[in-house]
């Protein structure tokens, strides 16, 4: 089936038997067993709930993997996978990870005896010189965010072979519909399902995604023990959401194309970070491994004036964090997503106060343009 079919039919809906379109939500904490050593498959809402399973099928399905576990936000989900290291053991990033990740690793899992080193993951001869007898796993986020590199996945995978590390893939940006890591070889998949997934700007989830038998018993283990679940009503926002997946990448894709056309030849916009312009550095590998850009844009603007006139400015589009829903998003990194990256490390990798970033959402994209237009004027 192809994948568009697999967003809305993914899963069976064998959870009720009165032909409802929709799957019900289940809001039920807890299950009665049908005797003393039997269960209906469903005991208690924070191991497993009918709604959830669903939506968690429906991804698996989508990544190509043998479980998908649905948490309450992304960063749930990344901090329950942390959890399957232990003291002393070493972690490889991207260096231009999520804010949120960063504070993660940095703040709390260092705390806890992790170590961590990052780099520009797109340069394979300095990963391989930066893995030792401690390191345990390769962490990359492709395209990256705000910078949007891009990290060849299978290389990084072959690499990790050698050393026998886990690749984990956080696949927020472009989701399953433009790329599915674990079929270039990485072990987990990440994603802040607030994001494209849900789709609407109104509901927080996140997910891990493992093809690895081995690894989805560990990481269901920690689940179940730590909590963090999604709940059915969010689940089937989830499962709502995904239906619309494939046609609204496309969509989005097509508005980011053309806004990023605009923003190019604004005499404004000294930089345009796109994965899809063919200047982009990343071209080339994108094209190999994703079957999509996405719509995700950065831009670098003139002066910090310019950046905080197109802030103030802009209408239709909003100054709001997080991105991949129906409306178009602005964020400025420098203060928001990347507050808590130390300033040397910002400024070192183009985080400055003349970056913006965009989500371009599914409006129409010459009313789009003409939000940015009156906003750089
Ligand atoms: C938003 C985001 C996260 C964190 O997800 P939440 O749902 O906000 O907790 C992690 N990674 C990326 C790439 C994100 O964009």
């Amino acid at each position: 089936m192809d994948f568009t079919t697999r967003c809305i039919h993914g899963a069976a809906n064998n959870t009720h038997t009165t032909g409802a379109v929709s799957v019900p939500i289940y809001q039920s904490a807890t299950f009665a067993h049908p005797g003393i050593g039997q269960s209906s498959g469903y005991d208690y809402s924070r191991l497993q709930n009918p709604t959830r399973e669903h939506l968690e099928k429906i991804i698996a399905n989508l990544e190509e993997g043998v479980d998908a576990i649905a948490f309450s936000t992304g960063m749930a989900a990344i901090t329950a996978l942390m959890e399957l290291f232990s003291i002393g053991d070493h972690i490889i990033a991207s260096e231009d990870l999520y804010g949120g990740t960063v504070r993660l690793f940095d703040n709390i899992n260092k705390k806890n005896g992790l170590l961590f080193d990052y780099l520009d993951t797109s340069d394979l001869s300095k990963l391989r010189g930066l893995i030792r007898k401690e390191t345990k796993a390769i962490y990359i986020e492709t395209p990256t965010n705000p910078m949007m590199q891009v990290t060849d996945i299978q290389a990084v995978a072959a690499l990790a072979k050698e050393y026998n590390l886990l690749v984990i893939v956080d696949n927020t940006f472009l989701t399953p519909y433009f790329q599915r890591p674990l079929t270039l070889g990485a072990d987990i998949v990440i994603h802040s399902g607030t994001k494209y997934l849900s789709g609407h700007n109104d509901t927080l989830a996140g997910f891990l995604v493992t093809g690895r038998t081995d690894l989805s018993e560990k990481l269901r283990y920690i689940y179940k023990t730590t909590g963090a679940c999604l709940s059915p009503f969010d689940s089937w926002l989830l499962i709502r959401g995904i239906k619309t997946l494939a046609i609204r990448m496309e969509r989005q894709e097509e508005n980011a194309k053309k806004v990023a056309a605009f923003l190019n030849s604004h005499e404004k916009v000294k930089k345009v970070y796109f994965i899809g312009l063919e200047t982009h550095p990343g071209y080339e590998i994108s094209k190999k491994q994703a079957s999509g850009f996405g719509s995700m844009i950065s831009i670098e603007v003139d002066t910090e004036a310019t950046a905080k006139q197109v802030l103030e400015r802009v209408n239709l589009i909003l100054f709001a964090e997080s991105l991949g829903g129906t409306e178009t998003l602005m964020t400025y990194p420098m203060v928001q997503t990347h507050a808590d990256v130390p300033i040397e490390d910002r400024l070192a990798r183009g985080i400055n106060d003349r970056l913006l970033r965009m989500s371009v959402g599914l409006e129409n994209t010459e009313d789009l343009i003409e939000d940015l237009k009156q906003a750089l004027s």
